[in-house]
């Protein structure tokens, strides 16, 4: 199982990451930071994967990771 997650201390809120995956990540109205909002952060498809790495690979600031659980 993999987690994606955003850290929000590095989010720049740009709002690539939602471009990309909008079920996976929304700008939030609160603090305009990426959340993920899938439950637990937890990519249960191959298409969830691979739209994460891309919006990994995309965001300019470093923000996203997705680790091995
Ligand atoms: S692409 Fe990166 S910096 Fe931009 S909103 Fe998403 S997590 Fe934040």
């Amino acid at each position: 199982m993999k987690i994606v997650k955003v850290d929000p201390t590095l989010c720049i809120g740009c709002g690539t990451c939602c471009a990309i995956a909008d079920a996976i990540f929304h700008l939030s109205p609160e603090d305009g930071l990426s959340k993920v909002i899938i439950p637990n952060g937890e990519l249960k498809t191959p298409e969830q994967e691979d739209l994460a790495g891309e919006a990994r690979d995309s965001c300019p600031a470093g923000a996203i990771s997705i680790e091995e659980k």
